[in-house]
């Protein structure tokens, strides 16, 4: 069994004042998990968590992990304006795109923020949009497969981001002649990973890298971007990653290679899901049981509310409000309304007897849930409320009404009010 921060009868109030479905995020959840992030690197003086703002783009959200010493990581346009619009701004934005608009360099200098390069041609189209900041990061490829032990983590030699070795050589001499004084080294190799070598694995890539380039270019490397990837446990049987244990394991390879090399380095992360995915709920309502070849439940939310399992087959937990402890008597497939056959929470699930009206809560939706959200079938994006510590709630996005569908049209003689 799941705990859930709300009770049935707190969350039957709830639904009173914000119908369903919406997103509910657990402040209380959020704020003890950065903190326990930052214990574990505390022994790093400089590290900081830049949140990846696409996992849980909500100003309100971003204000309490700013308020919590986080950073923001943005990729986009819409995102830098989004920190922008919170007062986040500088060097309290890491700006990690790839094949990234003139025009998005364009505002991410003008705020003055961290650059993340993508790509060795990023260095002229940096300086001829927005020009070389004194401070820049780079995006490293090491290539091949990335492995954990005898486990592919990932497949760096498919991926499109990032520069190799080599790249990096001549783009930090590069960068330096244009007069770039600090430098920062940034990978990301693996997703959703539980695993917990995956950080100092990669840390001793990147630490290993930073004092060759610094020995091959003379670049001053300040910070070490270890990136997104640290999993969740999004099934009841996977295992929590042990963030205390990832910080100190980091930590000994730092003291290993780092300062032998008579180096000091920020370590910076990038963690979307692993800050806010657990703290997040769909919250719906069951509205059609259907018995044919096999046993369905509709609900109120469908794959654009939440499009993990379509798009991944992703394990999300489901808890029936009320039915906690009810005996797991049926096996039913958990559907939205969308015309694709896809569009299914859990597909042979177990779970109590559900009867119409039943509250049906979608666990684990706090990243890469809302955000990925979509309009397919003229489905309109839902709400976001706010659980706060005290046990109130907040609305902090109102749910879209047909006419925000019908917007991008309102210049059409038809749709003229
Ligand atoms: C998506 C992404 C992240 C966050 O990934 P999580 O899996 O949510 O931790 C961090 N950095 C970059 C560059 C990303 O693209």
């Amino acid at each position: 069994m799941r705990p859930l921060p709300f009770t049935k009868e707190q969350m039957e109030r709830i639904t009173k004042e914000y119908p369903t479905p919406f997103h509910i995020y657990d402040e209380k959840g959020i704020r003890e998990n950065v903190r326990r992030l930052q214990r574990a690197f505390a022994w790093n003086r400089g590290f900081r968590e830049y949140f990846a703002v696409k996992a849980l783009p909500n100003p309100v959200i971003m204000k309490i992990l700013h308020e919590e010493g986080c950073g923001m990581d943005c990729s986009s346009l819409t995102e830098l304006m989004l920190s922008g619009a919170v007062g986040i701004t500088g060097h309290d934005i890491m700006f990690s795109s790839n094949d990234t608009p003139a025009e998005e360099f364009e505002l991410a200098s003008e705020m003055g923020v961290l650059i993340n390069l993508d790509d060795i041609t990023h260095i002229d189209f940096l300086k001829e949009h927005g020009g070389i900041p004194k401070t820049i990061s780079c995006r490293f490829n090491p290539g091949g497969e990335f492995m954990l032990g005898n486990t592919i983590m990932g497949n760096p030699g498919d991926a499109k981001y990032g520069f190799t070795r080599e790249q990096l050589i001549e783009g930090f001499k590069k960068l330096k002649a244009y007069g770039a004084e600090i430098f920062g080294l940034h990978a990301f190799l693996a997703s959703n990973t539980t695993d917990e070598n995956y950080y100092p694995t990669l840390a001793r890539r990147l630490f290993q890298m930073a004092v060759e380039l610094r020995d091959l270019t003379g670049a001053d490397v300040r910070f070490i971007n270890l990136s997104g990837g640290i999993g969740i446990p999004y099934r009841p049987t996977d295992r929590e990653a042990d963030i205390a244990y990832i910080g100190s394991e980091v930590e000994r390879v730092y003291n290993e290679i780092i300062r032998p090399a008579g180096m000091e380095l920020s370590i910076y992360t990038e963690l979307g899901r692993y800050i806010t995915g657990p703290y997040g709920y769909l919250v719906t309502h069951a509205i059609h049981e259907k018995n044919t070849h096999k046993h369905y439940i509709g609900l109120d939310a469908c794959a654009c509310n939440l499009m993990r399992p379509a798009m991944y087959g992703a394990y999300h937990h489901i808890t029936v409000l009320g039915k906690e402890n009810a005996p797991l008597s049926q096996l039913y497939d958990v559907t939205g309304s969308l015309c694709e056959n896809n569009d299914k929470f859990a597909v042979d699930r177990p779970l109590p007897k559900i009867d119409i009206g039943d509250l049906v809560v979608i666990h684990d939706t706090g990243a890469h849930g809302f955000s990925m959200g979509y309009n397919y079938n003229g489905k309109l994006r839902s709400a976001e409320v706010l659980l706060e510590p005290d046990g109130s709630t907040k609305l902090i996005r109102r749910a879209e009404t047909p006419k925000d569908y019908f917007a991008t049209l309102d210049f059409l003689p038809l749709f003229e009010t």
